[in-house]
């Protein structure tokens, strides 16, 4: 199955994204963990994304775009994938259908104030990116990954300023998405309010699995 997330930031779309992954047996894609190893590794790439990214800014299209299409021209994903975090902008989604067939996009249906909670109280793991949270999902040790070990911390575009730049690039560049999809029959809403064990139920639900 060849799958799109689509919703604002801290809708939760890469914590479904692995899970989803893992029962459709398919491979997840994230064009912003992509963008963030090439952060850490310090590669061309990253050099050039790292200013645009800490300001929750969006890198353009051209870069994105050959990114994605590299990636999906690989063999472990031509029996499906979830694209997570990809498209963005119209242009983008114009973009993937030149070079893939998408079956499905799942709309993750959330207010402002439920994105500013996650938001705000998001801790990740540099190492394996697992999410937690402040308040919800608190490692068990403080500052360290439950999963791997790894160093838990805050994402730079976690900070205030960055989270109102990226809510409006959302509304702005991204939610044009939604009836872009809907028009095309693809959209599937999921209402992404509850916790994680729900929205899995709720995107089972819609896909009818
Ligand atoms: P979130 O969904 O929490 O905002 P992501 O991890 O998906 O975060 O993306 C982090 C950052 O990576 C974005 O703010 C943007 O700078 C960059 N990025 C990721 N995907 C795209 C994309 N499709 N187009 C442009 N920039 C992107
Ligand atoms: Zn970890």
């Amino acid at each position: 199955m060849k799958l799109i997330f689509l919703g604002p930031p801290g809708a939760g779309k890469g914590t479904l994204a692995v899970k989803a992954a893992e029962i459709l047996k398919i491979l997840q894609i994230s064009t912003g963990s992509i963008f963030r190893s090439a952060v850490a590794d310090g590669s061309p790439l990253g050099l050039k994304v790292k200013g645009i990214m800490d300001a929750g800014k969006l890198v353009d299209d051209e870069t994105t775009i050959e990114l994605v299409r590299e990636r999906l021209a690989k063999d472990d994903v031509q029996k499906g994938y979830i694209l997570d975090g990809f498209p963005r902008t119209i242009p983008q989604a114009q973009a993937l259908e030149s070079f893939s067939k998408v079956e499905k996009v799942i709309n993750f249906d959330i207010p402002d104030s439920g994105v500013l909670e996650r938001l705000g109280g998001r801790r990740v793991c540099r190492m394996c990116g697992y999410n937690f949270h402040a308040v919800f999902n608190k490692p068990a040790k403080e500052g360290i990954c439950d999963h791997c070990g790894g160093e838990v911390y805050i994402r730079e575009d976690d900070k205030p300023e960055a989270i109102q730049k990226r809510l409006e690039v959302y509304r702005t560049q991204t939610a044009p998405l939604i009836d872009y999809y809907r028009e095309k029959g693809l959209l599937l809403d999921i209402d992404a309010k509850p916790m994680v064990d729900q929205i899995v139920i709720n995107f089972k639900n819609a896909l009818g699995i």
